[in-house]
């Protein structure tokens, strides 16, 4: 039976020929299919920002796409993470007639992405680990890394690091047997295999195909269904492979522990091995992507520009990259050079970038005072030194340097006429224990993400 990933898959390859590559890598590429409900294909959002949005653009287009794939379709829903558990139920119903013709991407468990290696992976301070231990993998498969679990928010390279691992291992060790699956793939395989019966011949051909391979990936394993069959499936997958010493991958937005519906056996099973996070590149890294990604696209762009789309993008390395594709699209229209002022600020004008100019000082401190206990604004800028205090004005001047584009004297003088030397120290001083400490991070990324509304 086809699956909702490969009806939408094929339904992809229309969109594309349909919309720009800005508006496909922006807006349509993000959206994960959930399930074919009554006719209409059901679409999780990230945010309600972009659901909005692809509900206004792009609802024709995707409707239309999906027509031609399964010609009984009736339209599209998009959806947000809140309903999603409500629709999962219905991601194993029959789907119906398919326009075979227009069904081109076929299995795709094994198939890799070639536009991504790990010649093409920048490798900065908030990927190192992950990359490092994915080439690990991918030279040494069923080893030292086993499993190897990497987490990390969305568009950050998760996916990039599946398929360069694949493509690795294609490369230098054909005979393995790798799968790259999604969650909602095994799951919607099983419940098929087991149709209500653990000892069928499809249960027997689903563990052979799973339990025969020497490389599992499982992509975005946050999707899991709650039911029981599916974790416990999973859990004898995941032991037999890991006994024979085969290799298993899994990526997750989220690490191990704040997976909600796992099962405790799994999890552990899951932090037993090497967990890698990836977290928001630094500037010169994202320099370095956009550098990188010119190059392939053979374009000469000044290093100035690409400091300006990386300081306007921050949190996405896909966005970031779809800003690019802008501005490159744009210059051609325009038969304009893509350093031309007038083609970069039209590329940025139209890129929905409230986020970082939403973003204030007075916000920043207002966030870390709801987020620490008893600190007021007036404490954060006045002279007390006891830690209460001291901690969350440290937090507020490393937020600020860090969101924020200011000179360190206006800094200084907003933090109580400091001068620029001591909001230097305290901007450092927090810095190292958000580096060093786990649980500073966690606190600096939990008020990133309050300034953010995330
Ligand atoms: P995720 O799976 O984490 O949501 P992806 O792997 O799909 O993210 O990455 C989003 C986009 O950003 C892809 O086009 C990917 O190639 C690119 N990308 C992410 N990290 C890097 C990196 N370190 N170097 C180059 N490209 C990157
Ligand atoms: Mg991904």
């Amino acid at each position: 039976m086809i699956s909702t990933t490969q009806v939408w898959e094929n339904v992809l390859i229309e969109i594309q020929a349909r919309v720009t590559a800005f508006a496909y890598e922006s807006w349509i590429e993000g959206l994960v299919p959930v399930c074919i409900y009554e006719d209409n294909v059901v679409l999780l959002c990230e945010n309600s920002a972009k659901k909005r949005v692809v509900e206004e653009r792009y609802i024709d287009v995707i409707s239309e796409s999906c027509k031609k794939v399964m010609p009984h379709n009736e339209g599209v829903l998009f959806i947000l993470e809140e309903e999603r558990e409500k629709y999962e139920k219905y991601a194993n119903a029959d789907i119906g007639e398919i326009n075979s013709e227009n069904i081109i991407v076929e299995e795709t468990t094994c198939s890799f992405s070639p536009k991504c290696t790990f010649d093409n992976f920048i490798v900065g301070k908030s990927n190192e680990f992950a990359a490092a231990a994915s080439k690990a993998v991918a030279q040494n498969p069923g080893t030292k890394y086993n499993p190897l679990f990497i987490y990390g928010g969305v568009g950050l390279g998760k996916t990039h690091l599946l398929n360069a691992i694949g493509n690795h291992i294609r490369k230098t060790n054909p005979k393995l047997r790798c799968m790259n699956i999604s969650c909602e793939r095994f799951t919607n395989e099983l419940i098929e295999a087991l149709r209500g019966n653990k000892h069928t011949d499809e249960m027997k051909e689903f563990r052979k195909r799973y339990r025969s391979v020497d490389v599992l990936m499982i992509d975005d394993i946050q999707f899991i269904a709650k039911t029981v069959s599916t974790q416990e499936e999973l859990f004898h997958t995941f032991n037999d492979l890991y006994y024979k010493d085969k290799q298993i991958i899994i990526c997750s937005d989220r690490p191990p522990q704040e997976i909600a519906p796992l099962e405790e056996r799994l999890r552990t099973r899951f932090q037993g091995g090497v967990v890698a996070d990836i977290s928001e590149p630094d500037l010169e890294t994202r320099i370095a992507i956009l550098k990188s990604e010119a190059l392939a696209e053979k374009q000469n762009i000044d290093d100035e520009i690409l400091k300006l789309i990386a300081n306007k993008v921050t949190t996405n390395i896909r966005e970031m990259k779809g800003v690019l594709t802008k501005i490159i699209c744009y210059s051609q229209l325009i038969c304009k050079n893509v350093n031309d002022m007038e083609v970069v600020n039209s590329a940025l004008k139209d890129y929905n970038d409230d986020k970082t100019e939403l973003v204030t000082i007075d916000k920043i401190v207002d966030c870390v005072c709801k987020y620490y206990p008893n600190v007021t604004k007036k404490d954060i800028i006045g002279k007390k030194k006891t830690k209460e205090i001291v901690e969350p004005r440290q937090m507020c001047v490393y937020l600020v340097t860090e969101l924020l584009t200011l000179p360190l004297l206006s800094i200084g003088q907003y933090f109580g006429g400091r001068d620029h030397t001591t909001i230097m120290y305290t901007r450092d001083k927090m810095a190292d224990l958000v580096a060093n400490d786990p649980r500073y991070a966690a606190q600096a990324k939990d008020i990133k993400d309050m300034i953010f509304g995330k």
